[in-house]
């Protein structure tokens, strides 16, 4: 594992006219599981990080701040290591600004953008554009993915060197699998020597080919061409094993098969350099909802059965699986509005992904509330960033919570400019009030009464 960066060594444009002054989150729940904090605290924010940690009540900061956060959470914020920001070429479903203030308003301090886009990332000239752009606009740290392969077309490898001088993050063909193995192989050698790490969409087209929904009864009883589970965890076995022999690392991308799960489990096991992620719709959702026909259920990998879904919350439990990732996936509604098979694949996610997870298995008693909150920014690590701490003296990177807070998803608009949700219409409990990214405040709920300078 190569050193890992501060999250605000990515680009983003700051803050949006709040003075980065001081904060103090009065009397909260603060938890994080990584550094043992669990309880009432004051906490204080000053320049960009976290200051002080106090019983509730005893910070007195002039000129601060003060929230007043009795009865709300403050947790390390989270960071999505899998959107796609559709910029360059279709910035009619998202661009920088609206996919990360998509971000901000979900808890999010960072993520990382996927590399297919229209044309694809795969010059220096790309990343550094679209670096500047983030300074520019970005709500809050963003950065981006540079294509493994040549236009992500799976025969020649990228100028991975100068793709990764040029900043990018890592590199991935994320949209589509890399089916050769001996590209694969290349890729890997390369990525052992630079360590940058390869985020991997793990499909086997041969047979996936035509399928729009998961391989099952539900297929089956709808008639409807399947995508069965192993055309994932068969790729997924092969590039473990290829990592292994080349000794380098793989990031692999929205699990959805109980076979995956014991594939990574077993190749963990065996020493391999693996880290994964799971998605709040694979994690909550089955292929049931495909029953009703709506598109907004459609996304790559399909939701899965029931006993895949139970699987991935096992992974996510016993930390097979590293972290939640929302593969954020914004769509018009031309390429969503039309019938199953036709429709593009991919849900927005962004907004919903802590709540939708507090609603479905927190709540429920399902999942621990300290697991999800650590998974929640599980994804900094194996993609090359400090994950975000509560102690003094790490960068502030904090969400807000209003774990009481009822609301329904999309009924206020998004900030996404597609609202292709697949949760769009749901009651969740638990809301994102406040969101601080690299010791800036990135976001504020509307409702949320703003704090008082003391
Ligand atoms: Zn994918
Ligand atoms: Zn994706």
């Amino acid at each position: 594992m190569p050193d890992l960066r501060p999250i605000s060594s990515l680009d983003w444009r700051g803050f949006d006219g709040d003075p980065a002054g001081i904060l103090i989150f009065r009397n909260a729940k603060v938890l994080d599981p990584r550094t043992g904090v669990d309880g009432a605290h004051d906490l204080v924010v000053r320049d960009g990080e976290v200051a002080e940690l106090t019983a509730p009540g005893a910070a007195d900061v002039a000129g601060a701040e003060t929230i007043d956060a009795e009865g709300l959470s403050v947790y390390p914020a989270f960071f999505d290591p899998h959107v796609h920001l559709r910029t360059p070429g279709r910035e009619d479903e998202e661009d920088i600004e609206t996919g990360s203030r998509a971000a901000a308003a979900g808890g999010f301090c960072g993520v990382l953008a996927m590399a297919n886009t229209e044309p694809p990332v795969d010059t220096a000239a790309d990343i550094s554009a679209l670096r500047e752009r983030a300074r520019e606009q970005a709500a809050v740290p963003v950065g981006f993915f540079a294509c493994v392969t040549r236009g992500m077309e799976g025969r020649e490898l990228s100028e991975m060197a100068e793709l990764a001088e040029s900043g990018a993050v890592g590199f991935s063909d994320d949209g589509l699998p890399i089916t050769s193995a001996r590209v694969m192989r290349r890729a890997l050698r390369y990525q052992r020597l630079a360590g940058l790490p390869v985020a991997l969409h793990e499909e086997d087209p041969e047979l996936s080919a035509g399928g729009s929904i998961h391989e099952g009864v539900v297929s089956a009883t709808l008639g409807i061409a399947g995508i069965p589970s192993i055309s994932e965890s068969t790729m997924i076995a092969r590039d473990a094993q290829i990592a292994a022999y080349e000794e380098a690392r793989i990031h692999v991308q929205h699990l959805s098969a109980r076979e995956s799960v014991s594939t990574v489990e077993v190749a963990k096991a065996a020493g391999v350099e693996i880290s994964c992620e799971a998605t709040p719709h694979h994690l909550t959702l089955t292929d049931e909802e495909l029953r009703s026909l709506d598109s907004r259920f459609k996304m790559n990998p399909p939701l899965r059965a029931e006993a895949d879904r139970q699987a991935l919350i096992e992974g996510l439990r016993s930390g097979a699986i590293d972290c939640i990732a929302t593969d954020h996936a914004p769509h018009s509604s031309e390429e969503k509005e039309v019938p199953v098979e036709e429709a593009a694949f991919g849900v927005i996610g962004l907004e919903t992904a802590f709540s939708v997870i507090y609603t479905e298995l927190v709540l429920p008693g399902v999942l621990e509330l300290g697991t999800v909150v650590e998974r929640l920014s599980g994804g900094a690590e194996p993609l090359g960033f400090l994950a975000p701490r509560i102690e003094p003296g790490a960068e502030a990177n904090l969400v807000l919570v209003d774990t009481k807070a009822e609301w329904e998803a999309g009924a206020e608009g998004w900030d996404s400019r597609s609202d292709n949700s697949c949760f769009a219409g749901r009651r969740l409990r638990g809301r994102v009030l406040m969101t601080v990214a690299a010791g800036r405040v990135a976001y504020r709920q509307r409702s949320f009464a703003l704090g008082v300078a003391s």
